[in-house]
């Protein structure tokens, strides 16, 4: 009887015998479903649970137990990013329907470096809080490659379809066999294959890509497209799998929710909703994923007009966000004009539907529709994990609170796929994915940057031991922010005890108070400096750029810059001319 006893409390609480438990105590505790503030409590981790939570007063922790100190500090669930690309790196090559560059870079170059740089993203998203992420559209591979991520300590959750299911495909992704991120259904039938080609895959949830805006008569199209989309929602309910729809226009929206689609992943732009609609979603528990910022991304980009914060330009991968300069120095001008008028022409001020988006965001909430928050991350100049904090700003601009824009990244995100009794808030039985801040994000949103620990899978991590730091990154970053002019963000991969010289030793600065007053004059007189990388040699901890540079004069220049990198600084460089 005595080991049916024991043998039944391990079946329950393995974690509490295998692996101990974490108590984060005195700690004031966000409840984003009742939107209040719970202060002075206890949160009990077994495993990758939460298993107790309660007044610090009463709960103690049991001897053994690690103790986490909260007082004055603000435990959330760990945020949800509920719409990402991981078959997109946010760079300027990785939409070739969008604009084709793949005389510079093949689109095969882009596959391999978002494959190899999935495990950077993840870590990323950790870092930044991000505990969870949905992958609204993805390719068989990246199924495959999300599996091995599962059990990892630095790995958000990641929830991911397939391909996404389209009425139409850009004929560039054609033929891409298991990197090909959109199949084509022409019939209801098709529909109903495609879904069960990704099954053995197991997707956790199904995308449709509803695209109507084709031809003149935007209702008639998507009546004509109606009966695919809801073959592909019938088959995937059936599987049990729900579905999410990428639908920007009132009538294919309502079309979608009409037919039983679970979650929007975008906004109408084109015109104001009506009460009727609201209704709609209301009814059917719609839940939307806004995506405010994504077009903005294109649109700077084209215009070369980019924006960057400097937690943008220090926490972002800085390869892809690198590569959105280079319409700067690409040979094909004629091309890059076109898109940079077309760019300009979407900045005009007053532009209808960045007011439309916002003034239906507000309508929504008012509403009572479940709104999540989600960047569209990937997209050409939307960067994986640091656009987040951007989208967020957005929303409050839109006229959202903090405590409903704290709940839509996190809570509302687990309803978009059904998952709230999983995670998406701080209670007891869900998964131990928690972020623990030195402030209070409803007093300020910027808070939610001030992380000192991220709890994930029930694993205590410090935020900045997540991204691993090489050589590369470090150069390119100080590039990327010489580009954005910024000299916070230049400065920050460089040593205190810096030393610049002109080969072979001529020395023209030593210490980064030194080096920071030239490049602040530099950047002050030459507001068109521009850097282009002509050739890059890696070898260990030295990096050599041979770099032409543009603004500094009548010609360009070109040069060389020899980095040594040391304890993940640059400590010295040497220049050729
Ligand atoms: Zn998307």
């Amino acid at each position: 009887m005595r080991n049916k006893t024991l043998f039944l409390a391990i079946t329950i609480f393995p974690g509490s015998l295998l692996w101990g438990q974490t108590y984060i105590t005195n700690v004031t505790v966000l409840d984003v479903e009742k939107q209040h503030l719970i202060p002075a409590q206890t949160v009990v981790i077994t495993g990758n649970r939460i298993t107790n939570i309660g007044a610090s007063k009463k709960l103690k922790p049991t001897e053994g137990a690690t103790i986490i100190e909260g007082k004055g500090k603000f435990l959330l669930p760990g945020l949800v990013d509920a719409h990402v690309h991981f078959f997109q790196s946010g760079g300027l090559y990785t939409r070739p329907d969008g604009i084709d560059l793949r005389k510079y870079v093949p689109y095969d170059t882009e596959i391999e470096w978002v494959h190899n740089n999935m495990e950077d993203f993840l870590r990323r998203y950790l870092a930044s809080g991000i505990t969870t992420v949905f992958d609204v559209g993805s390719t068989l591979r990246f199924l495959r490659q999300r599996d091995t991520f599962q059990n990892k300590v630095y790995s958000p959750a990641v929830y991911m379809t397939g391909p996404l299911i389209t009425t139409w495909e850009p004929s560039v992704f054609k033929n891409l066999e298991n990197d090909e991120p959109f199949f084509e259904a022409k019939t209801p039938e098709e529909a109903r294959q495609l879904v069960q080609k990704q099954l053995p895959f197991k997707p956790d949830f199904i995308k449709i890509w509803y695209i109507a805006a084709i031809g003149n008569n935007l209702e008639a199209t998507a009546r004509k497209y109606l009966p695919v989309v809801q073959a592909t929602i019938d088959e995937a309910h059936k599987n049990n799998l729900k579905v999410a729809v990428h639908a920007t226009e009132r009538i294919t929206a309502q079309l979608a929710v009409e037919s039983g689609c679970d979650y929007l992943v975008h906004f109408i732009d084109y015109e104001i909703v009506t009460d009727e609609f609201l209704q709609l979603l209301r009814r059917k528990h719609i839940v939307l994923c806004p995506t405010l910022i994504v077009s903005e991304g294109y649109i700077k980009t084209f215009a070369q007009n980019l924006s960057f914060s400097s937690s943008e330009l220090l926490k972002s991968n800085p390869v892809p966000l690198g590569s959105l300069y280079d319409l700067k120095h690409l040979p094909d001008t004629n091309l890059v004009k076109k898109y940079k008028l077309m760019g300009e022409r979407e900045q005009l001020p007053g532009k209808k539907t960045d007011s439309i988006k916002m003034v239906n965001l507000k309508k929504m909430v008012e509403a009572g529709i479940t709104i999540a928050s989600g960047t569209d991350a990937g997209n050409i100049g939307t960067q994986h994990a640091t656009s987040y904090m951007k989208e967020l700003k957005v929303m409050q601009e839109s006229g959202m609170n903090n405590w409903q824009i704290v709940q839509a990244s996190t809570i509302n995100g687990a309803k978009a796929l059904g998952k709230e009794q999983q995670f998406g808030s701080i209670t007891t039985g869900k998964r131990a994915d928690m972020i623990l801040l030195n402030a209070n994000p409803l007093d300020n949103l910027d808070n939610l940057e001030k992380l000192d620990l991220v709890i994930n899978k029930g694993h205590v991590i410090k935020p900045d031991t997540l991204i691993k730091e090489t050589a590369l990154t470090l150069v390119q970053r100080q590039m990327n922010a010489l580009n954005a002019r910024n000299l916070n963000a230049f400065m920050e991969p460089y040593a205190d005890d810096v030393e610049l010289y002109t080969f072979p030793n001529k020395q023209i600065a030593k210490g980064k108070i030194e080096m920071s007053k030239m490049y602040a004059s530099l950047f002050e007189k030459m507001p068109n400096l521009h850097c282009q990388i002509i050739n890059r040699i890696v070898q260990g901890n030295i990096i050599i750029d041979n770099e032409r540079i543009t603004g500094l004069g009548d010609k360009p220049l070109e040069s060389t810059g020899i980095f040594y990198i040391e304890e993940k600084k640059i400590r010295k460089v040497y220049f050729i001319q």
